[in-house]
């Protein structure tokens, strides 16, 4: 008999009790592994995780956890070898694993990179600018994210074993919020082998994961309003979870992806013998056999022209018949099996209700050729193909989602009517368009929008860089409206911000700029007897601040900084059409000009700490400089961002006024500074050295 697989609570390994769900390889048949949660304390899970692994996450910084995530997404990925041997299981094939098993390392290091690049070195976020809420500029209000203080239970489906847990993991822990995995029983072996490697690997702090194999027990009934179920799979789960009382009760936040009957248009412009209608049958014959169409992003509708039906229905019968479906483990073999027979028991149950509206146009669900497999042992499929020239008439096809190698070929009439159909899916994960056509593109992608979380325009200048219909990618939006989730966006950061809260902090700009480490106007200044240009990124404070001496600018300075730079700009030169313009009152300096001599009033020349200047952000010429106008300017540390080993990134807060306090540049000035100390013999950062030594 096969040992019951173990979850990991409380940080140990246990063993459910009682007798384990087998679990059949979908291959063969063969049993691969045994699954059972009984007896689990799931009150104590969600304790511990509140309790030990929170506290230890909500220690570090974002780009701590960032760091974190990099170098579980290296461990991970030098271990992929034995993830492969178990993923055939699954029914994928080689080409298969690379969404599930490295996709999902993927999304470790794109969260990693964009933890570190876009989230600041704190332990919260910052969300908008600083907005002054009374008139003398002394009461100011900004947003704060701020970890929530819960647990999130990720409800994941059995189609991505991997990158399913991995997509929700990274945003989870980049937040700082421990979380509980429960994987599909069905294909949760191979959740299981890759979360074995992350327990083993020490990288996250006790109690960041844990891991619940077969049921979830009455884990929900203890969910609070600081947790977060984020679910993946079936509408019909999506309800009864969501309907869950405990989840209504304690405002549990509840975020789902779903069903959906994601469509590619071909567009009215690409017929047959264009490069985009053959990229619209390669599209819709990948889409339907890579994971043997059990991705949530699949192409379940194909909508052709009506005039172009016969001939996308024929290119597709021949592009299909040619996939081999068999033994994924066989390197000719294009397309493996579903993850279980259950799965093609209900997908053929599917595909019973759709042939009420459709014609079979290629495969038969009751047949298929296999290379190195038997029919009766794996829960194999062939590809299916069924035809609806009226889909305007029909319903099913729009509601029912066989979740496999199936798909259905519409025809249409007009670019109206195919958005119509699209939006019959009542919001979908995505959709593709395939045109050479602007206006075509432009009319289908504004019209789909609504109904749709991501649309791809595919063309002959894209196609080969591009990832395809079917790619979620981790900086952009995964989820959809309507049916789809409810118009979730778990991609990228927003994904992050799903486990943070978000508050309006209201007080003086000193309180505020010592909460958020971020200096606002009318803040405390600092001063040192050096100037800040002669401070290392570590000495440097935020506050710090420069008032320069003065500089008068006169009409040779515009007539010469013109003649060099080539800037003959009539605003410049000649005082008459000056003065005609609305916004200056005669001949005016150069808006670079004001910014050069800004730098030369605050710039330190000698060499020292300041390694390079990296660009200006928010640039603003507020008021017209004219001869004869004195300048001045306050430069001040806003704030402080570590890059590299060797340096970090100085925002300043810059303003040039003029003789009359009037403000007439503002802007960012952003410069690399380097560190006081060398970096460590091992090239770590300061903040990469805090993790290791906080693990
Ligand atoms: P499912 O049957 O709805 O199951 C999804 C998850 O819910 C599984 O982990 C399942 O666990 C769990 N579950 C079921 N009943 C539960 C309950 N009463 N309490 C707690 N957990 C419960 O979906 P699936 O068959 O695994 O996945 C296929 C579906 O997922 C397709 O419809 C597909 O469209 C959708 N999907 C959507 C996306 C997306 O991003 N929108 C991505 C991938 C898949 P058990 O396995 O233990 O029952």
């Amino acid at each position: 008999m096969t040992a019951t697989m173990p979850s990991f609570a409380q940080g140990r390994w246990i063993a459910g009790d009682g007798e384990p769900t087998p679990l059949p390889s979908a291959i063969d048949g063969r049993t691969v592994a045994a699954a059972s949660s009984r007896g689990l304390d799931f009150a104590g899970m969600l304790a511990h995780a509140r309790r030990v692994g929170g506290p230890a996450l909500r220690a570090l910084t974002f780009h701590q956890r960032a760091a974190m995530l990099k170098a579980l997404a290296l461990y991970l990925n030098e271990r992929r070898e034995p993830l492969y041997a178990l993923s055939f299981e699954t029914g994928a094939t080689k080409r298969d694993h690379f969404f599930d098993i490295d996709g999902g390392i993927g999304a470790l290091f794109a969260y990693a990179s964009r933890g570190r690049r876009e989230l600041p070195d704190e332990r919260f976020a910052l969300d908008g600018a600083h907005e002054q809420l009374s008139k003398g500029g002394t009461f100011v209000g900004r947003h704060v994210m701020t970890p929530l203080r819960g647990v999130a239970v990720h409800i994941n489906a059995y189609n991505f074993p991997c990158w399913g847990m991995l997509e929700k993991l990274a945003p989870a822990l980049l937040a700082g919020v421990p979380a509980i995995v429960k994987p599909a029983t069905a294909t949760s072996y191979l959740t299981q082998a890759m979360f074995e490697m992350i327990v083993a690997s020490g990288i996250l702090p006790d109690g960041a994961v844990q891991l619940i194999v077969g049921g979830t027990g009455d884990l929900l009934d203890h969910l609070g309003g600081q947790d977060v179920v984020s679910f993946t799979g079936s509408l019909a789960t999506s309800l009864t979870l969501r309907d869950h009382p405990a989840l209504g009760r304690n405002a549990v936040r509840f975020v789902a992806e779903r069903d959906s009957l994601n469509a590619a248009v071909l567009g009215t412009d690409a017929g047959p013998g264009t490069p985009e209608f053959d990229l619209f049958i390669t599209e819709v014959m990948r889409e339907m056999t890579s994971k043997a169409g059990q991705k949530c992003t699949a192409i379940r509708r194909a909508l052709v022209p009506r005039a172009y039906y016969d001939a996308a229905a024929e290119a597709l019968q021949k592009k299909l018949g040619g996939v081999v479906v068999g033994d994924p483990r066989r390197d000719d073999v294009r397309m493996g099996a579903l993850a279980s027979m259950g799965q093609r028991d209900a997908v053929r149950a599917a595909v019973a209700i759709l042939r009420g509206e459709t014609e079979a146009i290629c495969g038969d669900p009751e047949h298929v050729e296999l290379r190195g497999a038997d029919a009766d042992l794996g829960a194999f499929l062939a590809p299916l193909l069924l035809g609806c020239e009226r889909p305007l008439r029909a319903t099913k096809i729009h509601e029912v989602e066989a979740f496999g190698p199936v798909s259905t070929l519409m025809a249409y009439d007009g670019i109206d009517e195919a958005i119509e159909l699209a939006a019959r899916g009542d919001g979908s994960l995505c959709a593709s368009v395939y045109t050479y056509d602007g206006d075509v593109a432009s009319e289908l992608i504004l019209g789909l929008g609504a109904y749709h979380g991501r649309i791809v325009a595919i063309d002959r200048d894209c196609a080969k860089e591009s990832t395809g219909h079917g790619s979620p990618l981790p900086g952009l939006v995964h989820g959809g409206p309507g049916r789809a989730g409810g118009g979730e966006e778990m991609g990228g950061l927003r994904g992050v911000f799903h486990y943070m809260q978000r508050t309006a902090v209201q007080g003086s700009p000193t309180r505020l700029a010592a909460l958020t480490h971020t200096w606002t106007r009318g803040a405390a200044e600092t001063k040192q007897d050096a100037h800040p240009f002669r401070r290392p990124y570590d000495d440097l404070a935020v506050g710090e601040t420069v008032h320069t001496a003065p500089r008068t600018i006169t009409l040779e300075d515009i007539e010469h900084f013109a003649a060099f730079t080539g800037d003959q700009f009539y605003a410049h030169m000649n005082e008459e059409a000056a003065r005609a313009n609305p916004f200056f009152p005669g001949r005016v300096a150069h808006g670079y000009l004001v910014l050069a001599f800004a730098a030369g009033l605050f710039v330190e020349p000698s060499p020292g700490p300041v390694l390079a200047n990296y660009g200006l952000d928010n640039l603003r010429f507020t008021k017209p400089v004219e001869p004869g106008d004195t300048i001045r300017v306050r430069l001040t540390v806003k704030s402080k961002t570590p890059r590299k080993p060797e340096y970090g990134e100085v925002r300043w807060d810059v303003e040039v006024t003029n003789q009359h306090d009037d403000i007439v540049a503002a802007y960012d000035l952003l410069t690399l500074n380097a560190y006081r100390s060398e970096p460590s013999s091992d090239g770590s950062s300061p903040s990469e050295l805090t993790v290791a030594q906080g693990r």
